[in-house]
């Protein structure tokens, strides 16, 4: 929001500070709250206000109604001194366990459409996720311009949806520890808070991250340090009621099989020949591993070939979370109920299992009366609630509030008359 002019700032600030003055209610308080740190971005200025130490409910009210924040955050971490302005003097003695999944991660059908990258030193531009330097000056600083697309929050939905099922089956969390949230943005949060984890140092949530992301992980029956009849062996045993890694690959190997089409195998690297050795025998193969658990092995298809669809699988089953989240003990993260300041759509906790019924274009929206005339420079057609709106191209709108405040914060649109 760097660049907002005047008028828009002042119609952001107006909003949020109605919605906390208003809407506090909706604001969530942190177990523990009074041994965490809270902070505030402020927009305009570019600052973090942060070491904050919080006691009541009133006073966080009066925190965010003062300085207006565009982004709330407070710390997964427990500290004897929240407040104290050096991080070794907080006295950290715990920290809650953290996933992100942001769209800006992940690879899309879209992101070529809607996302734009331009380097901050050379002005070198482009489409899609932005490289980690520029192919021109090396520089690693970018300004990026994303659009919060159905299609990109559906895809860090399909990874959460992934890593709650490890977190239950693999680690035997239940949804009482388990809180997934919708960012208010492009992603998806789970806050893990559990006795079991609290203590936990970066090192040992680092291989939490390279298990949920199967970092490391190799099917051991493709590897040349096995004989054929060992490597035989551990193939015939792949079952489907498998716990762990295992039995993930065996469900991933077999909804492969069920559904892969003669390119499917060819993208991954089989030859015509034993892809239609495959195909041959799909049903034969889904129904014996069905009915007698192991995976049975059909003449001239042989471990290399099934390595490669297992470690294809393997890829696919893998929940892609941002990494640097989950091992940061000292991570400030968005808080929930509060308003994200480039879209004015709440941080929303949700069920776990409600997971495939959340819209997070209708269930987050934070205001829902009053319209607003915007001028609109660029925005592809976007959906709010019911209600679909654009591609608008330097047009000046009326629009509902929410929809008007997601073009402003998005620095997509300029607001014309705030209708009040
Ligand atoms: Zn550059
Ligand atoms: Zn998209």
């Amino acid at each position: 929001m760097s660049k907002m002019p005047n008028l828009a700032e002042d119609f952001v600030k107006k909003m949020f500070l109605k919605y906390y003055s208003e809407c506090f209610d909706q604001v969530c308080i942190p177990n523990l709250f009074k041994k965490r740190e809270f902070g505030g971005l402020l927009s305009k200025e570019r600052i973090m206000i942060r070491h904050r130490k919080i006691e009541t409910a009133a006073e966080l009210q009066e925190f965010l109604c003062s300085i207006i924040p565009s982004d709330v955050y407070f710390s997964s971490a427990y500290y004897e001194q929240p407040d104290a302005p050096e991080m070794n003097s907080k006295g950290w003695f715990g920290a809650d366990l953290i996933f992100d999944v942001d769209a800006d991660h992940l690879s899309t059908p879209c992101d070529k459409i809607h996302d734009d990258w331009i380097c901050s030193k050379c002005g070198f531009a482009g489409k899609g996720i932005s490289p980690e330097k520029c192919p021109v000056c090396n520089s690693e600083k970018f300004d990026v311009k994303t659009w919060p697309c159905e299609l990109c929050v559906n895809a860090a939905k399909e990874e959460i949806i992934k890593l709650l099922e490890m977190l239950k089956s693999d680690f035997g969390f239940s949804d009482k520890e388990v809180h997934v949230f919708f960012s208010g943005h492009r992603g998806y949060h789970i806050h893990v808070e559990d006795d079991s984890i609290r203590t936990l140092d970066s090192v040992a949530r680092k291989e939490i991250v390279d298990y949920v992301c199967g970092l490391g992980l190799t099917v051991a029956f493709g590897r040349s340090r096995y004989n054929d009849s060992d490597a035989l062996n551990l193939l015939r045993t792949l079952r489907l009621s498998n716990y762990g890694w295992r039995g993930r690959i065996a469900q991933g190997v077999y909804n492969f099989i069920s559904n892969a089409a003669r390119e499917d195998y060819q993208n991954i690297g089989l030859k015509k020949n034993f892809v239609e050795a495959i195909l041959a025998n799909r049903n034969m193969i889904l129904k014996n591993w069905r009915e007698k658990g192991t995976l049975p092995l059909i003449k001239g298809v042989g471990v290399k070939n099934w390595s490669k669809i297992a470690e294809h699988c393997a890829r696919v089953q893998s929940a892609n979370v941002d990494t640097v989240v989950t091992t940061d003990i000292h991570r400030l993260i968005r808080l929930a109920g509060t308003l994200h300041g480039k879209t004015a759509l709440k941080k929303m906790e949700f069920q776990p299992s409600e997971i495939e019924d959340f819209d997070p274009f209708k269930d987050a929206i934070a205001f829902k009366d009053g319209s607003t005339s915007v001028l609109v420079h660029s925005a592809p057609e976007f959906r709010l609630g019911d209600i679909t709106f654009g591609p608008y191209k330097s047009e000046k709108v009326e629009l509902p509030t929410a929809a008007a405040l997601l073009l402003v914060c998005k620095n997509r649109a300029e607001v014309v008359s705030d209708g009040i």
